[in-house]
């Protein structure tokens, strides 16, 4: 038997979730389903990044159960499985020694998703 096992195994699952939070764009993601669902065209146009790998990234983070998916019709939305997650990250972001600046973002309003196409910006 492993000597670490007694150690490490209460803490797997915590370890787990942890590392399904320590990364840049899994942060970004959540930060954006933090305003409600969201596809993976609006995710990718909001942050800049590649279809793919914003793809990748809610893979890890369904399998981590930190998001979960709806299909409606041809489309599939992404939302955050519990909101709990949010008061770890706010907690988390309030011990680092200098207040993050917002997150960089293309505007919305430069979104051809399913849902901006349908409810266009008021502004
Ligand atoms: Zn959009």
């Amino acid at each position: 038997m492993n000597e670490n096992s007694a150690f490490t195994d209460p803490y797997d699952s915590l370890a787990a979730l942890f590392r399904a939070l320590s990364h840049p764009a899994r942060l970004a993601i959540l930060e954006v389903l933090r305003e409600g669902e969201a596809c993976v065209c609006h995710i990718e146009t909001l942050l800049g990044l590649r279809q793919a790998y914003v793809s990748q990234q809610l893979m890890l983070l369904r399998q981590s159960r930190l998001v979960s998916m709806r299909r409606q019709g041809w489309n599939v939305f992404y939302y955050i499985s519990d909101p709990r997650v949010f008061e770890v990250l706010d907690q988390a972001r309030a011990m680092l020694p200098a207040p993050l600046p917002p997150l960089p973002r293309t505007p919305a309003s430069q979104c051809t998703c399913p849902k901006c196409r349908i409810a266009p910006q008021m502004q």
